[in-house]
Formats: C-alpha cells, sequence, structure tokens
C-alpha cells in the first residue's frame, strides 16, 4: 500500500503526519532521529541505518508514520 493522506490526499505523508492537521503538525515537531538527527523521520524510518533503508526501500507503508518524505509543514 503506497504512503498516502486520508485527509489532503498527499502521497508523501499518512494522515498521521499530514501539515494540514493539529496532531500532524505536532507529530511532526516531535519526529526526529535519534541516530542521525535528521527531523523529518524517526530512527525506524532512518535511511542511514540498514534496518530503516530497506524499510523505506521495500516497505514504506510498514513505516509510513515515521517519516515524510515532503519536510517543512
Ligand atoms: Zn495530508
Ligand atoms: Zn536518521
Amino acid at each position: 500500500m503506497p504512503v498516502n493522506c486520508g485527509f489532503c490526499g498527499s502521497g508523501l505523508h499518512t494522515r498521521a503526519t499530514c501539515p494540514s492537521t493539529w496532531s500532524g503538525s505536532a507529530a511532526r515537531a516531535r519526529m526526529r532521529c535519534t541516530y542521525c538527527g535528521g527531523n523529518d523521520h524517526n530512527i525506524k524510518a532512518c535511511p542511514k541505518t540498514f534496518g530503516g533503508n530497506a524499510a523505506r526501500a521495500w516497505n514504506p507503508s510498514s513505516v509510513a508514520d515515521d517519516f515524510v518524505k515532503d519536510g517543512g509543514r
């Protein structure tokens, strides 16, 4: 299943991380990778770890709530 926002229809984030919703923008503000310090993903979806990189490449829906592709808000 592709990443898709049920709120605004964007394919770059899920509803859980939609910047158009209050809870989504709060989730983004909290999103911070403890591995590399990036603020557009959590460690589960970190492209610098083997597991995170593999999940993003092959099973992005499994980490859909753990990273955003469109950054910012
Ligand atoms: Zn959205
Ligand atoms: Zn990271």
